[in-house]
């Protein structure tokens, strides 16, 4: 069986000065018009209660135009700052779903510079790209093929901290959907990246480590240089450079384990990172092992509904690390330096694997109950609240596997960005 799904390819590419200062200028126009059209519309909401769509931003945007002040604004292509409207349309349609929080202001130096170009505004020949308002193709690195006969609907040119210029190709793409069995769950951790439910463990991805070192003493350095200096910007981007380098790494390692697990299994059991996050960790460790895990769930997300899988998230928090997989059991308290632990009933339990097995079998529960089944679903979300609230039958060492509301990404959108 085969699919049809949109993908994203992404590229780096050499722009000229005068590809890379238009692309700049643009860049600058579209985070200007999207935090206008973000000041309309919250100030329109917080003074009338009113809410401003697409539509009336687009509207302002035209009004804007015309204006000495903003006259500039005419110089760029208008679709990137069309398509900022509507990204912030989005944000704002799941801002009003509760799926997301409001919508931030772009900054200058932290957010991602970015302009999405439609098919009206890109040249699409002979596997050459031209973008609206340049004369010249871009030149890209062709580091892997487009699929045969693919044309994009969609190009997004993007640069990053490090100073390195990234287009993706949005394309039609056809993926197999092969069968598979078996059930796996998936355990983050400190030491190792994942656990899996199999004992499997999934280590770092290579250097990480010394790229960490490498990372904090770049910093260190940063701190040191005087504010607004040259030095000061060298250092800066020499962080950047090795922040991109360690994301880069392990978006690969992560790439190459979800398509693993995506070929292998049928379905994949995972827990929910908000209800993870309910237990505060400042330690940097768990701050980049939480970016890893949004990631991977993003992935996997895409990947099963490419190769027609099922993710199975378990929203409903339960004391993974210390319940007994083998009798249900809970265990007393376990700080983060007991990596393995003996149950009265004999089991003796690495402590990640034993997470992952429970997440495994509360997967397998929620499974059996079927996709309608939401016990108890007001404990489960208690939003902002600190500190977990643990079921009362947990507290007293009662086994259940009741994982609270599933949902299964049968249909997730089906569009990947990698
Ligand atoms: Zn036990």
């Amino acid at each position: 069986m085969s699919r049809a799904v949109k993908r994203a390819f992404k590229y780096r590419f050499h722009p000229t000065n005068a590809q890379a200062a238009e692309l700049s200028r643009t860049f600058g126009c579209v985070r200007l018009v999207y935090n206008m059209a973000l000041q309309a519309r919250a100030e329109a909401w917080a003074e009338r209660r009113e809410r401003i769509n697409y539509n009336a931003t687009s509207a302002l945007l035209t009004a804007w135009k015309k204006t000495a002040d903003l006259a500039f604004l005419n110089e760029v292509s208008c679709v990137p700052l069309q398509q900022a409207l509507r990204h912030l349309q989005t944000a704002y349609t799941n801002f009003w779903a509760r799926r997301a929080k409001h919508p931030t202001y772009k900054s200058k130096r932290r957010s991602r510079r970015s302009a999405e170009y439609t098919a009206s505004a890109f040249r699409w020949r002979n596997g050459t790209l031209t973008l609206a308002k340049m004369t010249e193709p871009l030149h890209i690195v062709w580091s892997r093929p487009l699929p045969d006969g693919a044309s994009p609907s969609t190009v997004t040119v993007s640069c990053d901290a490090a100073g390195r210029w990234f287009v993706s190709l949005l394309c039609d793409d056809v993926t197999t959907q092969d069968p598979a069995t078996g059930i796996v769950g998936i355990d983050a951790g400190l030491d190792s990246l994942l656990t899996l439910s199999t004992g499997e463990k999934i280590t770092n991805p290579r250097h990480e480590r010394a790229d960490r070192q490498r990372l904090a003493r770049a910093q260190r350095d940063l701190a040191r240089k005087q504010k607004g200096s040259a030095n000061r910007a060298k250092a800066r981007v020499k962080v950047a450079r090795i922040h991109a380098r360690i994301a880069d790494r392990r978006r690969d390692h992560l790439h190459k384990l979800t398509t693993r697990l995506v070929r292998e299994t049928q379905a994949i059991v995972i827990e929910d990172l908000a209800v993870r996050n309910m237990v505060k960790n400042h330690r940097l460790a768990r701050a980049i092992s939480d970016a890893a895990w949004r990631q991977l769930r993003t992935m996997l997300e895409y990947k099963a509904a490419w190769h027609g899988r099922d993710l199975i998230v378990v929203d409903r928090w339960f004391p993974s690390t210390r319940l007994c997989s083998a009798c249900g059991a809970l265990a007393q308290k376990m700080p983060l330096n007991v990596r393995e632990w003996i149950c009265p009933c004999g089991a003796v339990h690495d402590r990640d694997v034993n997470a992952a097995r429970n997440i495994l079998a509360a997967g397998l529960a929620v499974t059996a109950c079927g996709d309608d089944v939401r016990p108890q679903r007001g404990t489960s979300r208690t939003g902002q609240s600190s500190t977990k609230q643990e079921d009362p039958r947990a507290a007293k060492g009662i086994p259940f596997f009741r994982a609270g509301r599933m949902s299964r990404h049968h249909r997730s959108p089906a569009r990947s960005f990698t």
